[in-house]
């Protein structure tokens, strides 16, 4: 293996990863003094460092965790140039080679620094630079040669011998006990397992599993008959395989993933599967862990770091077989995998919108493929990029077109808004749904996308709206609190009575109608039904959307008033009725991809209607029910819909047709953020099959303070776009002038960018 080189008479030099925003490793000296004592697993004890360990290095006047890319006994740099590195971690490797891989993809596709991309794949715990195996689970014992030396070999380490004596009392101690009987105990207990006396071991780790495990109690459809039958197929060819598992809401998916998951365990492999982050419910959990007596570890951002470095540490350590989680749990590594599974595929949350900017989904097609193992991408509402691939052959389409239950897909309708008037968010037709269904003893269940009491706070007298002073947006009113709030930017305020423009006394009026407005009319309307909203503003706390999911689910509410926090797949078995309040404006949007977003919301908020027993209704008020987007709807037809949609993309070189990326500078100076655009496209210069725009202020120009602007690269091949934006990087990293400008802006470079803002 070349990933552990022993050149005891050499100088030993290692290309380091440094979390900092370069797009580049450095070279340091690894000094003999660390490489004395040998690690004590190298072979004839020599010297042993590795590459994918962590190291600590003192870079730009910090002392920096980063991690070894390459161990050798070169370098471009003169040696004594080269800056000695603090400490070796002696950790085993911490990426196999499919895992590295696709970091290293990660990091050159999305031209994101190495550094940065191999710091999201760690825990912060081991970014810190704690050990490898979490506080908690560390233990130790005498090992042979601990017990038959003689004690006296310690006289003169009074410490070590105090330790060796307390284990000849106790055979097993742990870090646990170790700290609460003494301070000084860490350096004492290493060196002795590095003389050999002590050695660590884990115990059986504690984990999510259960002893109940329950076999399937359905019998498949023949619709999930087939799509199984085929991904074993596909299982058993042990190789790289990509499907679609395409299903409308209610159709099994689930069950389809579950009988591929066991038989995959079965084999002795281990299992990731990846989901939307308010996907990932106590209720899917319960499911897993009944129906598999595997061990299991979930990963989330609800963790903190010592539950997250667990988690991570039972996954990398193959303790558990299913290792679940959101996102960033596609960067764990787990050994023996055997599948990936990604659970509602198009959900924009596998897009990460910060540092990182990678798609956490189309990272794990390529892990699966650096990994040679099948993975399976499931959705009611496939992602364009998805589908197209699909229908292009490249991944295998399995479809589930009918309801498990035998239950038909909702019928829905329309309410024309031009004929009838809305009032506190509901126009009469739907009022009266709403009075129906719970008089039929259903759930209603109401879908808002727009949270606070208000969307905007305007002035009767001269029309103007409340603005945020630091962005370019309207206050929110958010009546509970009584305030005032900038949806973007956080900033909160008073309610005002007096306008500011025209400063005419009382004259604020609150216009529209957010999940809070309508939570009080509904509460006066239907005063014998229980009302719960769900939105952002009351499900902050750690599991309180948890809590009223739950609520809802057991009936314990009748009409459930939610953004599209209740459109994921979540199971409430009683919705009898479905109300979307809002969605015109997501047919008229700038945005390119806001109808593929609207029309999946909208199906997989229809999907929560009628899941038992009767049919369900989904009722849509628009004022441009002509629109055709309803016609497809209205059918349940996404492939009408998406051909079409795909078919408008393709014509005009629009993703999955062509490849976008966005380059987005912000400044405090209005001038300065567009002024760095329009250098870096005439720096980029020209490259065939590569169209760049011309820089312009971002929708919404001002946040938080700060003027935005936005340089977008469109493209028919990625290789090109990718080559062009490299040279700039590189040529911005070089060149004085132009690293001037660079650090001047805040900037970031987004890859396949899901929104354009
Ligand atoms: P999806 O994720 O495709 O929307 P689920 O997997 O949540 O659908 O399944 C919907 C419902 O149908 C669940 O209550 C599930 O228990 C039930 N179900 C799944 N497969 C079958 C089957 N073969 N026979 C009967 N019920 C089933
Ligand atoms: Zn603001």
């Amino acid at each position: 293996m070349s990933l552990q080189e022993n050149r005891p008479h050499k100088d030993l030099i290692v290309s380091v990863a440094v979390p900092v925003p370069l797009r580049q490793t450095f070279d340091f000296l690894v000094p003999k003094s660390l490489l004395d004592p040998p690690m004590s697993d190298s072979p004839g004890g020599e010297v042993n460092v590795a590459a994918r360990t962590r190291v600590k290095v003192s870079f730009a006047n910090r002392t920096l965790i980063g991690v070894i890319v390459e161990v050798k006994t070169e370098s471009d740099f003169p040696l004594s140039r080269l800056k000695p590195i603090v400490e070796l971690f002696r950790d085993p490797p911490l990426f196999d080679d499919a895992l590295w891989n696709s970091l290293l993809w990660l990091s050159r596709y999305y031209l994101a620094p190495i550094g940065e991309v191999l710091e999201s794949a760690l825990p912060v715990s081991l970014r810190k630079g704690n050990e490898l195996t979490p506080s908690s689970e560390r233990v130790w014992r005498l090992s042979e040669h601990g017990r038959s030396s003689a004690v006296d070999e310690l006289n003169r380490a009074p410490l070590q011998l105090a330790i060796v004596r307390r284990f000849m009392k106790q055979s097993t101690l742990s870090s646990k006990e170790f700290k609460q009987e003494s301070g000084n105990w860490h350096s004492p207990v290493k060196s002795l397992v590095d003389k050999g006396w002590l050695e660590e071991f884990t115990q059986e780790p504690i984990l999510l599993g259960s002893d109940i495990c329950e076999k399937s109690s359905v019998t498949l459809t023949n619709e999930q008959s087939v799509a199984t039958e085929a991904l074993t197929d596909l299982m058993n060819a042990e190789e790289f395989s990509c499907s679609l598992l395409h299903g409308v809401t209610g159709s099994g998916k689930t069950e389809v993933y579950f009988d591929i998951i066991g038989k995959t365990l079965a084999k002795g492999k281990t299992v990731l599967v990846l989901v939307p982050e308010i996907g990932l419910t106590p209720q899917l959990l319960e499911r897993i862990q009944r129906r598999f007596e595997q061990p299991m570890t979930v990963l989330h951002s609800g963790l903190n770091d010592t539950e997250r470095h667990t988690a991570w540490w039972h996954a990398s350590q193959g303790h558990a077989k299913i290792v679940l989680g959101t996102r960033s749990a596609v960067f764990t590594q787990i050994p023996k995998l055997g599948l990936i599974v990604v659970d509602e595929e198009h959900d924009g949350s596998f897009k990460q919108q910060d540092s990182v900017r990678y798609q956490a989904r189309d990272l794990a097609v390529y892990r699966a493929k650096q990994a040679n193992v099948p993975i399976v991408l499931g959705s009611a509402t496939p992602s364009m990029e998805t589908y197209a691939n699909a229908k292009a052959g490249r991944y295998l389409h399995l479809r589930l077109t009918k309801r498990a239950s035998d239950v038909a897909l909702p019928k829905i309708e329309l309410f024309d808004l031009n004929t009838q008037p809305v009032i506190d968010g509901l126009c009469p037709a739907m009022t009266e749904a709403v009075e129906h269904t719970l008089s039929t003893g259903k759930q209603v269940m109401l879908f808002l996308n727009r949270r606070g009491y208000a969307p905007v706070h305007y002035c009767g007298e001269c029309k103007q709206a409340a603005k945020c002073h630091r962005c370019d947006s309207n206050l929110t009113v958010h009546q509970r609190a009584n305030r005032l709030r900038c949806h973007h930017c956080g900033y909160e305020g008073r309610l005002l009575n007096d306008c500011r423009s025209c400063h005419t006394k009382d004259s604020m009026l609150e216009v529209g109608d957010g999940t809070q407005r309508v939570e009080s009319a509904l509460a006066t309307r239907f005063p014998e039904a229980r009302v719960q909203r769900i939105d952002r503003d009351n499900t902050q706390r750690k599991g309180a959307l948890t809590a009223v999911l739950e609520k809802a689910r057991n009936s314990e509410v009748d009409i459930i008033l939610g953004t599209q926090l209740i459109t994921k797949g979540h199971d409430f078995p009683n919705v009898g009725m479905v109300g979307i309040l809002e969605c015109d404006h997501g047919l008229y949007s700038t945005d390119y991809r806001a109808t593929e977003t609207l029309f999946q919301q909208v199906l997989q908020v229809s999907g929560r209607a009628g899941r038992r027993q009767d049919v369900g209704r989904v009722y849509i008020q628009s004022r441009f029910p002509e629109h055709p987007f309803f016609d497809y709807i209205k059918q349940h037809d996404f492939d009408g819909f998406a051909d079409n949609l795909l078919a408008e993309r393709k014509s005009v070189g629009f993703p999955p047709f062509g490849y976008f990326a966005l380059l987005r500078a912000e400044s405090t100076h209005q001038a300065k953020a567009l002024q760095f655009l329009r250098r870096a496209k005439s720096d980029c210069g020209q490259q065939d099959g590569v169209i760049v725009m011309d820089a312009v202020p971002a929708p919404m120009e001002r946040k938080a303070g700060r003027f935005r602007a936005q340089l977008l690269f469109m493209s028919s091949q990625r290789s090109s776009l990718n080559a062009m934006l490299s040279n700039w990087l590189h040529y911005i990293a070089t060149d004085k002038e132009a690293k001037k400008a660079a650090s001047s802006v805040r900037w970031n470079l987004d890859i396949d960018p899901l929104d354009h803002y």
